[in-house]
Protein backbone atom coordinates (compact mmCIF):
# COMPACT_ATOMS: atom_id res chain seq x y z
CA UNK A 1 0.00 0.00 0.00
CA UNK A 2 1.62 3.15 -0.72
CA UNK A 3 1.31 5.97 1.90
CA UNK A 4 -1.23 9.08 1.12
CA UNK A 5 -0.52 12.27 0.98
CA UNK A 6 -2.60 12.65 4.71
CA UNK A 7 -1.20 9.54 6.61
CA UNK A 8 0.56 10.71 9.74
CA UNK A 9 3.85 9.72 8.58
CA UNK A 10 5.48 10.95 11.73
CA UNK A 11 3.35 8.62 13.71
CA UNK A 12 4.32 5.56 11.12
CA UNK A 13 7.64 6.19 11.57
CA UNK A 14 7.89 6.01 15.03
CA UNK A 15 5.76 2.88 15.46
CA UNK A 16 7.76 1.22 13.12
CA UNK A 17 11.05 1.94 14.92
CA UNK A 18 9.71 -0.12 17.85
CA UNK A 19 8.19 -2.89 15.70
CA UNK A 20 10.48 -3.58 13.23
CA UNK A 21 13.73 -3.49 15.97
CA UNK A 22 14.75 -6.89 15.72
CA UNK A 23 13.26 -7.13 12.23
CA UNK A 24 16.40 -8.17 9.29
CA UNK A 25 17.60 -5.56 7.38
CA UNK A 26 16.02 -6.49 4.44
CA UNK A 27 12.26 -6.69 5.81
CA UNK A 28 12.99 -3.25 6.94
CA UNK A 29 13.29 -2.53 3.58
CA UNK A 30 10.50 -4.68 2.41
CA UNK A 31 8.24 -2.62 4.69
CA UNK A 32 9.56 0.47 3.51
CA UNK A 33 9.00 -0.75 -0.13
CA UNK A 34 5.69 -2.21 0.54
CA UNK A 35 4.30 1.49 2.33
CA UNK A 36 6.10 3.80 0.04
CA UNK A 37 6.28 2.35 -3.68
CA UNK A 38 8.04 4.26 -5.93
CA UNK A 39 8.82 7.51 -3.60
CA UNK A 40 11.85 6.48 -1.22
CA UNK A 41 15.16 6.00 -2.35
CA UNK A 42 18.64 4.55 -0.99
CA UNK A 43 21.37 7.04 -0.30
CA UNK A 44 25.10 5.73 -0.77
CA UNK A 45 28.57 6.81 -0.24
CA UNK A 46 29.40 4.48 -2.23
CA UNK A 47 31.76 3.18 0.43
CA UNK A 48 30.07 -0.26 -0.26
CA UNK A 49 27.44 -1.40 -1.83
CA UNK A 50 25.66 -3.23 0.79
CA UNK A 51 22.42 -1.21 0.91
CA UNK A 52 21.70 -0.93 -2.17
CA UNK A 53 22.01 -4.76 -2.74
CA UNK A 54 19.84 -5.02 -0.10
CA UNK A 55 17.38 -3.00 -1.43
CA UNK A 56 17.72 -4.40 -4.89
CA UNK A 57 16.35 -7.46 -3.74
CA UNK A 58 13.49 -6.19 -2.83
CA UNK A 59 12.71 -3.80 -4.91
CA UNK A 60 14.38 -3.83 -8.58
CA UNK A 61 15.15 -0.75 -9.79
CA UNK A 62 14.72 1.18 -6.82
CA UNK A 63 16.27 5.03 -7.02
CA UNK A 64 19.99 5.14 -5.18
CA UNK A 65 20.97 8.83 -4.85
CA UNK A 66 24.50 9.75 -4.72
CA UNK A 67 25.88 12.99 -3.59
CA UNK A 68 28.87 14.19 -6.42
CA UNK A 69 30.21 17.03 -4.25
CA UNK A 70 33.02 16.98 -6.31
CA UNK A 71 35.79 16.29 -4.33
CA UNK A 72 35.38 12.54 -4.15
CA UNK A 73 38.00 10.03 -4.91
CA UNK A 74 38.14 8.44 -8.18
CA UNK A 75 37.80 4.88 -6.66
CA UNK A 76 34.17 6.19 -5.51
CA UNK A 77 33.28 7.63 -8.95
CA UNK A 78 34.24 4.11 -9.82
CA UNK A 79 32.42 1.99 -7.18
CA UNK A 80 29.06 4.16 -8.29
CA UNK A 81 29.68 3.40 -11.90
CA UNK A 82 30.53 -0.36 -11.23
CA UNK A 83 26.63 -0.19 -8.79
CA UNK A 84 25.02 1.49 -11.67
CA UNK A 85 26.46 -0.91 -13.92
CA UNK A 86 25.92 -4.12 -12.33
CA UNK A 87 22.88 -3.94 -10.08
CA UNK A 88 19.22 -3.86 -10.40
CA UNK A 89 18.79 0.34 -9.56
CA UNK A 90 18.58 3.70 -10.64
CA UNK A 91 21.60 5.60 -9.87
CA UNK A 92 20.98 9.27 -9.47
CA UNK A 93 23.97 11.44 -9.24
CA UNK A 94 23.22 14.70 -7.37
CA UNK A 95 25.48 17.99 -7.88
CA UNK A 96 25.79 21.24 -5.77
CA UNK A 97 24.37 24.42 -7.17
CA UNK A 98 28.18 25.89 -7.54
CA UNK A 99 30.94 23.74 -8.95
CA UNK A 100 34.58 23.25 -7.48
CA UNK A 101 35.67 26.11 -9.40
CA UNK A 102 33.08 28.56 -8.98
CA UNK A 103 33.39 28.13 -5.20
CA UNK A 104 36.72 28.61 -4.89
CA UNK A 105 35.45 32.06 -6.85
CA UNK A 106 32.95 33.07 -4.23
CA UNK A 107 34.24 31.72 -1.25
CA UNK A 108 38.26 31.29 -1.21
CA UNK A 109 40.07 28.22 -2.31
CA UNK A 110 40.12 25.05 -0.05
CA UNK A 111 36.93 26.31 2.06
CA UNK A 112 36.82 22.46 3.26
CA UNK A 113 39.91 23.98 5.42
CA UNK A 114 38.86 27.09 6.93
CA UNK A 115 35.23 26.62 7.37
CA UNK A 116 33.90 22.30 6.65
CA UNK A 117 30.60 22.68 7.96
CA UNK A 118 29.94 25.77 5.21
CA UNK A 119 31.10 23.51 2.65
CA UNK A 120 29.88 20.69 3.39
CA UNK A 121 26.15 22.70 3.71
CA UNK A 122 26.34 23.39 0.01
CA UNK A 123 28.26 20.64 -0.92
CA UNK A 124 26.24 17.57 0.66
CA UNK A 125 23.20 18.82 3.04
CA UNK A 126 21.43 21.38 0.73
CA UNK A 127 21.85 18.77 -2.53
CA UNK A 128 20.47 16.31 -0.72
CA UNK A 129 17.88 17.58 0.55
CA UNK A 130 17.00 19.40 -2.96
CA UNK A 131 16.94 15.92 -3.62
CA UNK A 132 14.48 13.99 -1.17
CA UNK A 133 11.60 16.76 -2.40
CA UNK A 134 11.10 13.59 -4.79
CA UNK A 135 10.41 10.85 -2.42
CA UNK A 136 8.53 10.12 1.06
CA UNK A 137 11.08 7.96 2.62
CA UNK A 138 14.85 7.55 2.51
CA UNK A 139 17.21 4.78 3.01
CA UNK A 140 20.22 5.55 4.51
CA UNK A 141 23.61 2.61 6.05
CA UNK A 142 23.85 4.40 9.57
CA UNK A 143 25.36 2.04 11.86
CA UNK A 144 25.13 2.10 15.96
CA UNK A 145 28.31 0.78 15.29
CA UNK A 146 29.99 3.84 13.84
CA UNK A 147 30.12 6.26 16.48
CA UNK A 148 29.01 6.96 20.06
CA UNK A 149 26.63 9.86 18.25
CA UNK A 150 25.01 7.06 16.33
CA UNK A 151 24.72 4.84 18.87
CA UNK A 152 21.16 4.89 19.07
CA UNK A 153 20.28 5.00 15.88
CA UNK A 154 16.91 3.76 15.17
CA UNK A 155 15.60 1.42 12.32
CA UNK A 156 12.90 3.50 11.42
CA UNK A 157 12.69 6.98 12.65
CA UNK A 158 10.94 11.03 11.52
CA UNK A 159 13.45 12.95 9.74
CA UNK A 160 11.90 15.81 11.40
CA UNK A 161 14.10 18.33 9.53
CA UNK A 162 12.85 17.01 6.00
CA UNK A 163 10.20 15.91 6.79
CA UNK A 164 10.47 12.32 5.51
CA UNK A 165 10.68 8.54 7.24
CA UNK A 166 14.33 7.32 7.59
CA UNK A 167 15.25 4.25 7.61
CA UNK A 168 18.71 2.59 8.44
CA UNK A 169 18.28 -0.89 7.97
CA UNK A 170 21.76 -2.44 8.97
CA UNK A 171 21.70 0.26 12.24
CA UNK A 172 21.99 -3.19 13.75
CA UNK A 173 24.79 -4.73 12.14
CA UNK A 174 28.54 -4.48 13.24
CA UNK A 175 30.98 -4.72 11.20
CA UNK A 176 31.44 -8.68 10.97
CA UNK A 177 27.97 -8.52 9.72
CA UNK A 178 29.03 -6.22 6.93
CA UNK A 179 31.50 -8.32 6.03
CA UNK A 180 30.10 -11.66 5.92
CA UNK A 181 27.08 -9.94 3.99
CA UNK A 182 29.82 -8.92 1.52
CA UNK A 183 31.88 -12.09 0.86
CA UNK A 184 28.38 -13.97 0.78
CA UNK A 185 27.42 -11.79 -2.14
CA UNK A 186 30.66 -10.67 -3.21
CA UNK A 187 29.04 -7.07 -2.76
CA UNK A 188 31.20 -4.09 -4.45
CA UNK A 189 33.11 -2.39 -2.02
CA UNK A 190 34.89 0.80 -2.57
CA UNK A 191 38.79 -0.49 -3.15
CA UNK A 192 39.94 2.00 -0.98
CA UNK A 193 38.48 0.20 2.35
CA UNK A 194 41.62 -2.66 1.09
CA UNK A 195 43.99 0.48 1.15
CA UNK A 196 43.90 2.10 5.01
CA UNK A 197 40.52 3.63 4.77
CA UNK A 198 37.82 2.59 7.15
CA UNK A 199 35.51 5.46 6.40
CA UNK A 200 35.43 7.23 3.03
CA UNK A 201 34.72 10.53 2.44
CA UNK A 202 35.66 13.56 0.16
CA UNK A 203 39.58 13.44 -0.37
CA UNK A 204 40.20 16.39 1.30
CA UNK A 205 38.97 15.56 4.66
CA UNK A 206 39.49 11.87 4.69
CA UNK A 207 42.73 9.80 5.78
CA UNK A 208 43.70 6.27 6.25
CA UNK A 209 42.97 5.18 9.74
CA UNK A 210 45.99 3.52 12.02
CA UNK A 211 44.98 -0.61 13.20
CA UNK A 212 42.59 -0.69 16.11
CA UNK A 213 41.67 3.28 15.51
CA UNK A 214 38.56 4.43 15.74
CA UNK A 215 36.81 4.13 11.67
CA UNK A 216 35.28 7.49 11.47
CA UNK A 217 38.44 9.30 13.16
CA UNK A 218 40.17 9.91 9.30
CA UNK A 219 37.08 11.89 8.92
CA UNK A 220 37.88 15.52 9.22
CA UNK A 221 40.57 14.32 11.49
CA UNK A 222 41.91 17.16 13.74
CA UNK A 223 39.02 19.35 13.77
CA UNK A 224 36.67 18.51 16.04
CA UNK A 225 34.46 17.81 12.90
CA UNK A 226 32.51 14.00 13.19
CA UNK A 227 29.33 14.45 10.89
CA UNK A 228 28.98 16.18 7.39
CA UNK A 229 24.85 17.61 8.51
CA UNK A 230 23.58 14.71 6.34
CA UNK A 231 22.35 13.08 9.59
CA UNK A 232 22.01 15.37 12.50
S1 LIG B 1 33.58 16.47 3.37
FE1 LIG B 1 35.07 18.14 3.09
S2 LIG B 1 35.21 18.55 0.89
FE2 LIG B 1 33.37 17.26 1.26
S3 LIG B 1 31.70 18.70 1.37
FE3 LIG B 1 32.40 18.37 3.49
S4 LIG B 1 34.00 19.91 3.92
FE4 LIG B 1 33.60 19.89 1.68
Amino acid sequence: MTVTETTDLEALANRAGLELEDATASEILAWTHERFGPAWCVTSSMEDAVVAHLASRVAPGVDVVFLDTGYHFPETIGTRDAVAAVYDVNVITVHPDLTVLEQDAEYGAALHDRDPDACCAMRKVAPLERSLTNYRAWATGLRRDDSPSRANTPVVSWDARRRKVKVAPIARWTQDDVDAYVAEYGVLTNPLLMDGYASIGCAPCTRRVAPGEDARAGRWAGNGKTECGIHT
